[in-house]
Protein backbone atom coordinates (compact mmCIF):
# COMPACT_ATOMS: atom_id res chain seq x y z
CA UNK A 1 0.00 0.00 0.00
CA UNK A 2 1.61 3.13 -1.10
CA UNK A 3 -1.53 5.54 0.19
CA UNK A 4 -1.98 6.77 3.78
CA UNK A 5 -4.62 8.66 5.43
CA UNK A 6 -3.58 12.11 6.11
CA UNK A 7 -5.55 12.46 9.64
CA UNK A 8 -3.70 9.47 11.18
CA UNK A 9 -0.57 9.95 10.01
CA UNK A 10 -0.80 13.26 12.12
CA UNK A 11 -1.20 11.32 15.29
CA UNK A 12 1.30 8.59 13.69
CA UNK A 13 4.13 7.69 11.79
CA UNK A 14 3.58 5.17 9.13
CA UNK A 15 6.05 2.11 8.27
CA UNK A 16 6.06 2.01 4.37
CA UNK A 17 6.39 -1.12 2.86
CA UNK A 18 4.51 -1.66 -0.37
CA UNK A 19 5.68 -1.92 -4.21
CA UNK A 20 4.43 -0.26 -7.21
CA UNK A 21 3.28 -2.65 -9.94
CA UNK A 22 4.48 -2.01 -13.60
CA UNK A 23 0.81 -1.57 -14.93
CA UNK A 24 -0.08 0.90 -12.13
CA UNK A 25 -2.22 3.22 -13.57
CA UNK A 26 0.09 6.38 -12.73
CA UNK A 27 2.49 5.92 -15.01
CA UNK A 28 2.12 7.43 -18.67
CA UNK A 29 2.87 6.74 -21.94
CA UNK A 30 6.52 7.15 -22.62
CA UNK A 31 7.85 6.06 -19.27
CA UNK A 32 10.75 3.65 -18.73
CA UNK A 33 8.68 1.20 -16.44
CA UNK A 34 10.26 -0.91 -14.28
CA UNK A 35 10.67 -4.92 -15.56
CA UNK A 36 8.09 -5.91 -12.74
CA UNK A 37 7.17 -4.28 -8.92
CA UNK A 38 9.23 -1.66 -7.81
CA UNK A 39 9.81 -2.56 -3.87
CA UNK A 40 9.54 0.75 -1.69
CA UNK A 41 10.37 1.11 2.06
CA UNK A 42 10.81 3.74 4.62
CA UNK A 43 9.06 5.51 6.65
CA UNK A 44 6.56 8.44 6.13
CA UNK A 45 5.74 11.06 8.99
CA UNK A 46 3.97 14.15 9.40
CA UNK A 47 6.96 16.85 9.49
CA UNK A 48 4.37 19.99 10.60
CA UNK A 49 1.24 21.61 9.32
CA UNK A 50 -0.08 19.75 6.23
CA UNK A 51 3.43 18.47 5.56
CA UNK A 52 4.52 15.14 5.53
CA UNK A 53 8.49 13.75 5.07
CA UNK A 54 9.38 10.67 3.33
CA UNK A 55 12.33 8.73 4.14
CA UNK A 56 13.41 5.65 1.93
CA UNK A 57 14.45 4.28 -1.12
CA UNK A 58 13.02 2.10 -4.20
CA UNK A 59 14.33 -0.49 -5.94
CA UNK A 60 13.65 -2.14 -9.18
CA UNK A 61 14.75 -3.13 -12.57
CA UNK A 62 14.19 -2.01 -15.77
CA UNK A 63 14.80 -3.39 -19.22
CA UNK A 64 17.01 -1.63 -21.59
CA UNK A 65 18.98 -2.00 -24.64
CA UNK A 66 22.77 -1.86 -24.41
CA UNK A 67 23.76 1.54 -25.66
CA UNK A 68 26.82 -0.28 -27.65
CA UNK A 69 25.54 -3.51 -28.92
CA UNK A 70 21.73 -3.03 -28.54
CA UNK A 71 21.28 -6.59 -26.60
CA UNK A 72 18.47 -6.32 -24.29
CA UNK A 73 19.91 -5.69 -20.55
CA UNK A 74 18.42 -5.59 -17.31
CA UNK A 75 19.35 -2.96 -15.07
CA UNK A 76 19.18 -2.55 -11.20
CA UNK A 77 18.01 0.30 -10.16
CA UNK A 78 17.92 1.51 -6.12
CA UNK A 79 17.59 4.99 -4.81
CA UNK A 80 17.32 6.44 -1.56
CA UNK A 81 14.61 8.97 -1.01
CA UNK A 82 13.97 12.18 0.93
CA UNK A 83 10.85 13.63 -0.17
CA UNK A 84 8.55 16.36 1.15
CA UNK A 85 4.53 16.37 0.37
CA UNK A 86 3.05 20.08 1.35
CA UNK A 87 0.12 21.78 0.78
CA UNK A 88 0.35 23.92 -2.97
CA UNK A 89 0.23 26.94 -0.61
CA UNK A 90 2.99 26.00 1.21
CA UNK A 91 5.65 28.99 0.96
CA UNK A 92 8.56 26.37 0.62
CA UNK A 93 7.28 24.40 -1.37
CA UNK A 94 9.38 25.45 -4.86
CA UNK A 95 12.75 23.28 -3.45
CA UNK A 96 12.86 20.75 -5.19
CA UNK A 97 11.73 16.71 -4.21
CA UNK A 98 8.57 18.24 -2.89
CA UNK A 99 5.35 17.30 -4.15
CA UNK A 100 2.36 18.98 -3.68
CA UNK A 101 -0.10 17.32 -2.04
CA UNK A 102 -4.15 17.29 -3.84
CA UNK A 103 -6.15 19.72 -3.12
CA UNK A 104 -8.50 18.39 0.03
CA UNK A 105 -6.81 14.64 -0.40
CA UNK A 106 -7.81 12.92 2.91
CA UNK A 107 -4.28 10.39 2.09
CA UNK A 108 -1.19 11.16 0.98
CA UNK A 109 -0.34 8.98 -2.41
CA UNK A 110 3.02 8.09 -2.56
CA UNK A 111 2.71 6.79 -6.23
CA UNK A 112 3.22 10.04 -8.35
CA UNK A 113 6.19 10.87 -6.72
CA UNK A 114 7.17 7.88 -6.67
CA UNK A 115 6.96 7.20 -10.83
CA UNK A 116 8.92 10.50 -10.81
CA UNK A 117 12.01 9.24 -8.54
CA UNK A 118 11.90 6.37 -10.77
CA UNK A 119 12.27 7.89 -14.43
CA UNK A 120 14.98 10.09 -12.49
CA UNK A 121 17.06 7.24 -11.10
CA UNK A 122 16.67 5.02 -14.17
CA UNK A 123 20.32 5.21 -15.89
CA UNK A 124 19.97 6.70 -19.40
CA UNK A 125 22.59 4.79 -20.41
CA UNK A 126 22.71 1.01 -20.31
CA UNK A 127 25.63 -1.05 -20.89
CA UNK A 128 25.17 -4.98 -21.23
CA UNK A 129 28.89 -5.26 -19.33
CA UNK A 130 31.16 -2.77 -18.79
CA UNK A 131 33.80 -3.46 -21.51
CA UNK A 132 31.02 -4.63 -24.35
CA UNK A 133 32.63 -4.21 -27.39
CA UNK A 134 29.77 -2.65 -29.46
CA UNK A 135 29.10 -3.14 -32.88
CA UNK A 136 31.18 -2.89 -35.87
CA UNK A 137 30.14 1.01 -37.52
CA UNK A 138 30.68 -0.37 -40.94
CA UNK A 139 28.92 -3.80 -41.11
CA UNK A 140 27.13 -3.68 -37.50
CA UNK A 141 28.28 -7.18 -36.51
CA UNK A 142 28.06 -7.72 -32.45
CA UNK A 143 32.03 -7.21 -32.18
CA UNK A 144 31.83 -9.49 -28.27
CA UNK A 145 31.19 -12.50 -30.91
CA UNK A 146 34.81 -11.88 -32.43
CA UNK A 147 36.20 -9.30 -35.16
CA UNK A 148 34.13 -9.27 -37.98
CA UNK A 149 35.82 -9.06 -41.75
CA UNK A 150 36.16 -4.87 -41.75
CA UNK A 151 39.58 -3.30 -42.03
CA UNK A 152 40.57 -2.53 -38.52
CA UNK A 153 40.10 0.84 -37.80
CA UNK A 154 42.87 2.64 -37.11
CA UNK A 155 42.46 5.12 -34.10
CA UNK A 156 43.07 8.64 -35.14
CA UNK A 157 45.33 9.04 -31.86
CA UNK A 158 48.13 6.02 -33.14
CA UNK A 159 47.78 7.03 -36.54
CA UNK A 160 49.05 10.77 -35.10
CA UNK A 161 51.78 9.29 -33.23
CA UNK A 162 52.43 6.90 -35.29
CA UNK A 163 53.71 9.79 -38.24
CA UNK A 164 55.71 11.69 -35.64
CA UNK A 165 57.78 8.69 -34.75
CA UNK A 166 57.87 7.48 -38.44
CA UNK A 167 60.37 8.31 -41.14
ZN1 LIG B 1 26.65 -4.43 -25.13
ZN1 LIG C 1 32.63 -4.79 -39.62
Amino acid sequence: MLSFDRSSLETKAARVDGRLAADDPVWQAGDLRPAGDIAVTGRLSSAGEDRFYFSGRLAGEADEECRRCLTPTRVSVTEELHLLFADANDEESDESDVYLLEPRATTVDLRPALREQWLLAVPGFALCREDCKGLCPKCGADLNLGPCQCEPAIDPRWAALREKGGG
